[in-house]
């Protein structure tokens, strides 16, 4: 009896086991249904950018921008004079766009953070800018650097775009030329060229390892002749901390102006124009250690960014390879040893881990090494581009070794670029010819030489593809509110080849904004110049107050670089060159902490009304950090890897970056919708009409 009721005991004890199990899968069936509804609805609710709205001209690829430029509308000489542009930033965007928008005849307000417009950021680029003009007569084509940066963006770009500036590139050349650029020159006289990342033929002009310091200076030549002339009034020592917009008739909001701080005396200022242009680079510096310009900043993007203008891509953020390794904890700043160098320098490791910790431990050099014990790792990944792979895939690979244990300095986080084969083959002057200033540097901040032992070189943060978006015309989704150069999110897609950035900057200020502004300011000629007495004016200039007065009554305990250090370390730890879903909601969450402390325990010294660097620092501060978050949730949604953006979820057995084309070949857009509010994602399409998608290779 005692057995039978135990028997049944049993058997009600399993029903009731099976029926909860069967009711939990039955419950996850339901919960996964209610997911995939859920996520369809968000889809098919996201609004989208379709390219009517981009602006992008119909007809065949090679076509577009001319037939664009045989429609757009135009501004007679005499209206232009009517005209009031404001351009701030005088990199190669800011200060080519200035120049040239003056040239026309509009009258231009130029505002630079620096003390002289040739301060700007661009005056660092070292290696060289990319043109078509096939000197080399080794294949080059306008189609093909339209091929190799969308290929190279791993197909996130627009072609439209991609192709303009591709067209667009040879008269850069030309104009530079004209204003005396110094580019190198071969023996007979021609202009030479030599290779980057990404590209199998030779079509970067350079300027011995400063070709933006030159190409920067021809900007400048003409900026200053406009100064001269009265057609720009410049305002150095200027930063503009907010963009005023001002209704139009039908109550439609355009950009009218900006509010500026005089950093010397600390005065506020108003400024009106018909349309704004902001030039004001990349937002590398979120990571606090950079390549990056000390005084680069994030800040005006973000200003755009709360007026309504949609920030596309934040994630995609790029990591160069050849930067000399962090040396210390109290370090500002990060030094690039430029891409060229990849022409003529092999990278490697030890094959063997012996060799690896003996390096490590200080006990070899990497001259030491016998050959036969070297691994050319790049050349062995990637037979067909070898050491001139882009960016992106340099870096993952140099990552990979260092992670085995394979790397070659103190800290085991740096690889070899090794000159001794270029110097075998060409001589000691031919490498000092081409690099020299390069390896002085070398020379100078790790105090080792360069022409007898390997450089140590590590990845480190350099460029932002992300900025701000724009349409076909410049224009961000604010009225008379343009955005160039780095800023803006750019034609590179996920990931940008090395000497495009140059090009982009004078593309859009020498030869797109030039035209595709006046389609905008044709329909402003009848706008009379407006008071900034007007009560938006006035309003902009009382947030700005605020803001700063805000800041200054925190006075707290911590330094604004300390906590910008520690934002940079969350950066590189959670939104650096490998993500995770995990890893990103953790990056989220400890980057609101820091805000929090930012806003209660930062400490300015000084005053707000006279020349102050903490309060510069913290107000950009307070943008880098909603610039990380917003790089921390567009990287969490995008689920997928391309170009610079490496979610380690989604690689190819061999450690590749794996597309998710039927899911995310779109710009991820996004809506500022309140501080403390989570953002509105918008999409603008790719689909990509001329090109064929395909997996990157560059093994074959
Ligand atoms: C070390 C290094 C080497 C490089 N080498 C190359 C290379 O060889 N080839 C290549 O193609 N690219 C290179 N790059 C990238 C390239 O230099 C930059 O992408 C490019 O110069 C950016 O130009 P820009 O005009 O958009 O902005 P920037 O040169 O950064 O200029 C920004 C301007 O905006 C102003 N500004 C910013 N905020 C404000 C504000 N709120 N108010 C007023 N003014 C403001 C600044 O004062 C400055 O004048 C390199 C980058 C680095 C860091």
């Amino acid at each position: 009896m005692a057995k039978k009721e135990e028997i049944k005991e049993a058997a009600v004890k399993a029903a009731k086991k099976v029926a909860v199990k069967a009711a939990e899968a039955a419950l996850g069936v339901a919960e996964a249904a209610v997911n995939k509804v859920a996520e369809a609805v968000k889809e098919a609710t996201t609004p989208v950018i379709t390219p009517e709205m981009a602006k992008i001209p119909a007809g065949p690829l090679e076509l577009k921008w001319t037939n664009y430029k045989n429609h757009q509308k135009l501004v007679n000489p005499a209206n232009k004079r009517r005209l009031d542009i404001i351009v701030v930033g005088t990199g190669l965007a800011g200060a080519s766009a200035a120049a040239s928008l003056a040239e026309m005849g509009f009258n231009v307000l130029n505002f630079c953070i620096q003390d002289s417009p040739r301060r700007a950021h661009s005056i660092a680029a070292q290696g060289g800018i990319n043109a078509a003009k096939n000197y080399q007569n080794d294949g080059d084509s306008v189609y093909r650097l339209y091929y190799d940066t969308i290929k190279g963006g791993d197909y996130r770009a627009r072609e439209a775009n991609v192709y303009r500036l591709a067209e667009v590139s040879n008269n850069i050349i030309d104009q530079c030329v004209a204003q005396g650029v110094p580019f190198a020159r071969e023996y007979g006289g021609l202009l030479d060229n030599r290779s980057f990342g990404g590209a199998q033929v030779s079509r970067t002009f350079y300027a011995k390892g400063q070709t933006g310091q030159q190409l920067l200076l021809g900007a400048y030549s003409a900026l200053s002749r406009q100064i001269g002339k009265g057609k720009v009034k410049m305002y150095t020592r200027y930063e503009m901390l907010d963009i005023v917009l001002i209704p139009d008739e039908n109550g439609e909001k355009r950009a009218r102006g900006i509010i500026a701080r005089n950093l010397v005396t600390g005065r506020i200022e108003r400024f009106f124009a018909h349309a704004v242009v902001v030039g004001s680079g990349g937002y590398g510096n979120t990571f606090f250690l950079s390549t990056n310009a000390m005084a680069s900043n994030g800040s005006a993007a973000m200003q755009m960014y709360r007026h309504g203008a949609l920030f596309a891509n934040p994630c995609y953020a790029q990591i160069h390879p050849t930067c000399i390794p962090k040396h210390g904890d109290f370090q500002s700043k990060l030094t690039l040893m430029s891409e060229s160098l990849r022409n003529d320098g092999r990278i490697w490791v030890p094959k063997k881990l012996e060799d690896a910790k003996r390096l490590q431990a200080g006990e070899i050099k990497g001259r030491d090494i016998p050959e036969e014990d070297r691994d050319y790792y790049l050349e062995r990944r990637y037979p067909a581009f070898g050491n001139l792979v882009p960016r992106d895939v340099a870096s993952r690979a140099a990552k990979e070794r260092c992670d085995k244990g394979y790397g070659v300095n103190n800290t085991g986080l740096a690889v070899f670029l090794d000159f001794s084969d270029a110097i075998q083959r060409l001589g000691k002057d031919v490498v000092a010819q081409k690099y020299g200033n390069l390896f002085q540097m070398y020379e100078k901040i790790v105090d080792e030489n360069p022409y007898e032992n390997p450089m140590m070189i590590f990845p480190a943060i350099h460029y932002t593809m992300g900025g701000i978006w724009v349409d076909y015309e410049l224009q961000t989704t604010v009225k008379g509110l343009f955005c160039i150069g780095e800023a803006n999110f750019s034609d590179h897609g996920a990931n940008r080849l090395g000497a495009s950035a140059l090009m982009q900057g004078l593309a859009d200020g020498y030869f797109v904004l030039p035209y595709t502004i006046q389609n905008y300011l044709s329909d402003q000629i009848g706008v009379p110049r407006m008071s900034t007495d007007l009560p938006e004016f006035a309003e902009a200039e009382k947030a700005v107050q605020d803001k700063i007065d805000k800041l200054m009554a925190i006075q707290g305990k911590r330094s604004v670089d300390s906590i910008h250090k520690e934002l940079g370390l969350i950066m590189w730890d959670f939104v650096g060159m490998g993500r995770t879903a995990e890893g990103l909601k953790e990056g989220i969450a400890k980057i609101d902490a820091i805000k929090k402390e930012f806003w209660t325990n930062v400490y300015i010294p000084g005053e707000a009304n006279s020349l102050n660097n903490e309060l510069e620092k913290a107000l950009r501060l307070a943008d880098f950090i909603e610039i990380g978050r917003l790089m921390a949730v567009d990287a969490l949604h995008r689920e997928e890897s391309c170009g610079g953006h490496f979610r380690e979820e989604y690689q190819t057995p061999e450690g590749e970056a794996l597309r998710q084309d039927d899911k995310f070949a779109y710009v991820g857009c996004w809506k500022y919708m309140g501080d403390d509010k989570e953002p509105q994602l918008i999409k603008e399409p790719l689909d990509y009409e001329f090109t064929e998608r395909k997996t990157r290779n560059y093994k074959n």
